[in-house]
């Protein structure tokens, strides 16, 4: 029982604020009036295809409306400084890290360091339990999580298959159904653990 127990606990770790279908649904204002002041973003998959260089449209058009919404906004990747800097800069992304090593701390706690503000201020959006949600909830701030944009065609196929066991475990304990969106907004009862 305590092991069934413990191993429910574990899973709550990559359980995401909010899920959503892309970042094209993230209901910035709802952000803003919940408090939040710094987005966080992941790359790959979320912003742009892993085989895509220039940013779409709707991704200008997004990361414009989070500084419309007064908000800062931060690309957090786990990939090379070469591709993090030269999609940031046809972006207009003035603040981007690259190697983030996700899910482990360390730039989690610079970011920190830099930015200061308060965990609750801040939100990270990415397409990835094992490294964007985890990371988020090991740093104790909220998360969205969102459908990659290339789907089931990931260059690591040890995350995949981890994505997928995963997703079927936090079916199996009514935590997070793939593909069942929520509404956009953030809800008032976020807890973590
Ligand atoms: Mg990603």
């Amino acid at each position: 029982m305590q092991n069934y127990k413990r191993k429910s606990l574990l899973l709550n770790y990559f359980k995401p604020s909010i899920y959503l279908e892309s970042y094209k649904k993230v209901n910035l204002a709802s952000l803003k009036n919940s408090g939040i002041k710094l987005l966080l973003c992941d790359m790959d998959n979320t912003l742009i295809g892993w085989n895509q260089r220039v940013p779409s449209n709707d991704v200008l058009n997004f990361i414009k409306n989070v500084h419309y919404h007064n908000m800062e906004f931060v690309l957090f990747s786990n990939n090379i400084r070469s591709r993090v800097e030269n999609f940031a800069k046809k972006a207009g992304i003035d603040n981007y890290f690259w190697d983030c090593k996700k899910p482990l701390l360390g730039k989690m706690k610079l970011i920190k360091k830099l930015f200061d503000y308060k965990e609750e201020e801040m939100i990270l959006i990415g397409d990835q339990l094992v490294t964007d949600v985890l990371v988020a909830n090991r740093a104790h701030i909220k998360s969205i999580l969102i459908s990659p944009i290339n789907r089931d065609v990931s260059s690591n196929k040890l995350v995949h298959y981890l994505e997928n066991s995963l997703f079927k475990k936090l079916a199996q304990k009514n935590i997070l159904h793939e593909g069942f969106y929520d509404e956009g907004d953030i809800g008032g009862n976020y807890e973590i653990l």
